[in-house]
């Protein structure tokens, strides 16, 4: 799973600049610019901007990826799959989905829709607590993430800064012809949601008890501040996602089974053992329902050794924090079906 909590470095004040301001300047290599890591201090991270650089350039050259809306100058972070890599994300897709779902007699799927409303979101924390804490220097009016620095601008070295201000980090729009604040939807920063909220249909009409699972694979979007290095960080992007429910006693059990088995499906995409590890994940990069629920220990991802992108696989988190935190904000018949489910699991 995509985590919240996994975020880059210090926000670059050219990467927060009005879109507007941004107009005025655009260049045929606007895109290209976006698109190669720009904390480029060593010399290991040059050669990975011209490494990346290389793949850009081939992925759109052999039809997999094209920078979207390239013929009006680009549009920061977002990408069009050709013809040849809409195949290739089928295929991953197709054979996520085989593995997950459709062999599985333990997991079921769902496609829930993208625009929600902001209860849902209140209700989850995403409203209140899904943010960045931005602050600006007051030396050279370079923007920040007050959490990435040391009270020190890495630019100019001042130690005066504006009140950090929270930046909410979920798309809002308007359901309908009124842009008033009873027509505010927002597009989901995330798929688990669509099954928390679904849990308890999905339970009557599957029939399904603890351990089970609801997966599904979809857009979410995000408003990240520095979206970067081609397609592995934007804001717009797919979710291949799996919540599996889970006795609390049986939690460490299923962690491991889960843990074991995705690390297995990659060995059988071909993908070398050498090439791939299992960190733990650090305090500050849990989700929510992770720091709730997990032991730091038990907190890890799949990574790709050879690179520091994140895995987006499926979650692997076993409780029913969210599920909870969800039920004291909705319906009665929500929080009925889920005292049922943990009575029985006790
Ligand atoms: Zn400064």
């Amino acid at each position: 799973m995509r985590d919240d909590a996994v975020r880059d470095d210090a926000v670059r004040d050219d990467a927060v600049r009005d879109d507007s301001v941004r107009k005025d300047r655009v260049r045929k290599d606007t895109v290209r610019d976006e698109n190669v890591p720009q904390d480029a201090s060593s010399r290991d991270s040059i050669r990975g901007g011209e490494v990346m650089e290389k793949i850009v350039g081939l992925c759109k050259r052999r039809g997999f990826i094209f920078p979207s809306a390239e013929i009006y100058g680009g549009f920061r972070s977002t990408y069009d799959y050709g013809p040849l890599g809409v195949n290739l994300l089928r295929n991953v897709k197709n054979a996520w989905w085989e593995e997950m779902v459709q062999r599985r007699a333990d997991v079921v799927g769902l496609d829930a829709a993208v625009l929600s409303p902001p209860r849902l979101w209140e209700a989850s924390g995403h409203l209140a607590n899904f943010t960045d804490p931005l602050v600006d220097c007051l030396g050279c009016h370079a923007r920040w993430r007050l959490d990435k620095i040391d009270g020190v601008c890495p630019k100019c070295g001042s130690d005066q800064f504006t009140e950090p201000r929270a930046f909410n980090l979920m798309f809002k729009t308007h359901a309908g012809p009124v842009e008033d604040d009873g027509a505010v939807a927002y597009l989901r920063p995330e798929t688990a949601q669509g099954m928390f909220v679904n849990f308890a249909n999905v339970l009557q009409t599957t029939r399904k008890k603890p351990p089970f699972g609801i997966a599904q694979i979809g857009k979410s979007f995000r408003n990240e501040i520095t979206p970067q290095n081609f397609v592995f960080r934007t804001r717009e992007f797919e979710q291949m996602e799996m919540e599996y429910f889970v006795p609390p006693k049986e939690a460490d059990e299923w962690f491991n089974y889960w843990l074991d088995e995705r690390f297995r499906w990659y060995l059988g995409l071909g993908i070398r053992e050498d090439e791939l590890r299992l960190r733990h994940h650090e305090r500050d990069e849990l989700s929510r329902c992770g720091v709730a629920v997990l032991p730091l220990s038990k907190a890890r991802e799949l990574e790709r050794a050879s690179s520091t992108y994140e895995c987006t696989d499926s979650d692997v988190s076993t409780s029913m924090y969210c599920l909870s935190l969800i039920s004291r904000a909705t319906s009665i018949r929500l929080r009925e079906s889920l005292s049922a489910v943990v009575a029985e699991s006790e």
